[in-house]
């Protein structure tokens, strides 16, 4: 999803900023709640979309890595 220099200090995708965030609650189960719901057969969007709290229309198209400032991100709202 995030390659590069200062992933951890300042990162760009939100899977990044999500699996930071959850790095406190690392003893903590985790669940996905059921309204997250499923993706449909087929679907070739964003791999993080069904969990994504930022999604649009536009994460339901393929993400390509891009570079964004010396940094390759997944996520086309990183731009
Ligand atoms: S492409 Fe969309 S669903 Fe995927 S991480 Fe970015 S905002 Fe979230």
């Amino acid at each position: 999803m995030e390659e590069g220099k200062d992933v951890f200090d300042r990162p760009l995708h939100p899977y990044t900023r999500a699996l930071l965030n959850a790095a406190q609650y690392m003893s903590l189960e985790v669940v996905v709640p059921e309204e997250f719901g499923e993706l449909p057969d087929g679907f070739s969007g964003c791999s993080y979309y069904r969990l994504c709290r930022e999604k649009t229309d536009a994460c339901k198209k393929p993400q390509k890595l891009q570079d964004v400032s010396g940094r390759l991100v997944r996520c086309w709202k990183s731009k």
